[in-house]
């Protein structure tokens, strides 16, 4: 679990408002669920014999009524609990969208921590593959907003229940004959749920599942189609896509589509961002049988892989350096510093250092100007205060920088010369 510290956190906040921006203009709305949950709500979405139910939840009983509560490892089966709580798909369906921590765990490498941050998307009560399309458009879109390159997206098809049942069956007979090269865990899900040694991270079993039965060939008609008509949407907005075969996911409750966004740049945690179609998920929580499709995205990897590409994101600067010269100028200075914030300009105030007398000295007053990043340095010098100016001067344009008075008295007539460009 880390601390996030500035200027480190600037760039979630950037990360934060672009996610804000772009729901904005596909019309996702903003939920916020509890950081809790009753248990049996994970247990009985994400599926019993799934890595995240079996090994990698923080559950506790509650100290006065023992019930059993967990700290959300994902947030999907939290918001289909709150769309079914208050029947929020009554006058149809609903588009939404969550930023939040979530807590798994797991052993902590690059990557992969035990308090790690998601932002997703639901979109809830819609069935068609225009649904599924848009998700992932809108995750691409974010990738091209963020500025990251080389993310590749991989695509499958789960089919329906159903199908899904030819395919265990093929499975359970293939692994039985392979019996010898399973692994303790595969091993141990072979008849509980043989879909998930799909998804192992034992390398060693790699080869075997490349050979496993595909559950895309048990696909019937309806199924295909689906499949092909997000396909032929995200063909014709340019998106590239690969079908892989083998993708499953972590859950148990996905169907139909599935998908991943992956970077080989970030070693083999590489997956920033994974969704899929949920039809079932809703009616097994307890609410009214509705469709739903969504996607999480990994906000430490997506950060982390801009760093990678060295990928500029703008640094917090203060527009302006308020230079107080001693503490008899506070009052007006406060005050005129308090205008120009009113007035949309970001002013860092000096303050008296810890340990020292008064102000401190102009020259190291000047050097913590320099050091804020802020283009301009107010100056409330005495002389000046006493005439009711305050002097404006440029940081920026080498030694001896452009220098100006501006009345104290009219804050709002010059505030915006000191806003930044950016
Ligand atoms: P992985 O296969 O890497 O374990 P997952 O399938 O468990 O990922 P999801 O449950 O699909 O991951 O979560 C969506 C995204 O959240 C992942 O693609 C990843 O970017 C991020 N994520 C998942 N677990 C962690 C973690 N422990 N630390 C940091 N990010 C994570
Ligand atoms: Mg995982």
């Amino acid at each position: 679990m880390n601390d996030i510290l500035p200027p480190e956190s600037a760039r979630w906040e950037w990360l934060e408002a672009k996610v804000r921006g772009l729901m904005a203009r596909y019309a996702y709305r903003n939920i916020r669920t509890p950081i809790v949950e009753p248990t049996p709500l994970f247990v009985r979405g994400l599926g019993e014999v799934t890595d995240i139910v079996e090994k990698e939840m923080y559950s506790f009983e509650d100290r006065l009524n023992g019930e059993h509560l967990t700290l959300r490892p994902e947030a999907t089966a939290g918001v289909v609990r709150a769309v079914a709580e208050h029947s929020m798909l009554y006058d149809g369906g609903k588009r939404l969208y969550y930023m939040g921590p979530m807590f798994r765990h797991e052993r902590p490498q690059r990557g992969r921590y035990r308090q790690f941050h998601q932002i997703g998307a639901e979109a809830l009560g819609f069935p068609g593959a225009e649904v599924d399309a848009e998700l992932i458009l809108l995750a691409q879109s974010l990738w091209r907003e963020l500025g990251l390159q080389n993310v590749r997206l991989e695509l499958n098809s789960l089919g329906e229940p159903d199908e899904r049942k030819a395919h265990r069956a093929a499975l359970i007979d293939y692994f039985e004959k392979n019996a010898e090269l399973l692994d303790e865990e595969a091993r141990r899900r072979l008849h509980s749920n043989p879909l998930r040694i799909l998804d192992t991270k034992n390398p060693a079993m790699q080869g075997l599942v490349e050979a496993a039965p595909r559950l895309i060939d048990f696909l019937g008609e309806e199924s295909l189609a689906h499949f092909d008509a997000v396909k032929a949407i995200l063909t014709a907005n340019g998106v590239a896509w690969t079908v892989n075969p083998r993708l499953v996911r972590g859950m148990d409750y996905y169907n139909l589509t599935v998908f991943e966004f992956i970077t080989d740049q970030l070693g083999s945690q590489g997956t920033i961002c994974g969704g899929g179609r949920y039809d079932y998920l809703i009616e097994q929580i307890g609410g009214k049988v509705a469709p739903a499709v969504g996607w999480a995205l990994g906000v430490e990897r997506v950060l982390e892989l801009l760093k990678e590409q060295a990928s500029a994101v703008p640094a917090l600067v203060p527009d302006a350096y308020a230079v107080i010269p001693g503490v008899a100028a506070l009052p007006v200075a406060v005050s005129t510093i308090e205008g120009l914030r009113a007035a949309g300009i970001s002013v860092q105030m000096h303050a008296a250092p810890a340990g020292g007398e008064g102000m401190g000295s102009m020259k190291s007053q000047f050097k913590k100007a320099d050091a804020s990043g802020a283009r301009y340095a107010l100056i409330f010098g005495e002389d000046e205060l006493a005439r009711g100016m305050v002097v404006v001067k440029s940081l920026r344009d080498g030694a001896g920088g452009a220098q100006a008075e501006h009345p104290l008295a009219a804050v709002a007539q010059w505030a915006s010369t000191l806003q930044s460009n950016s």
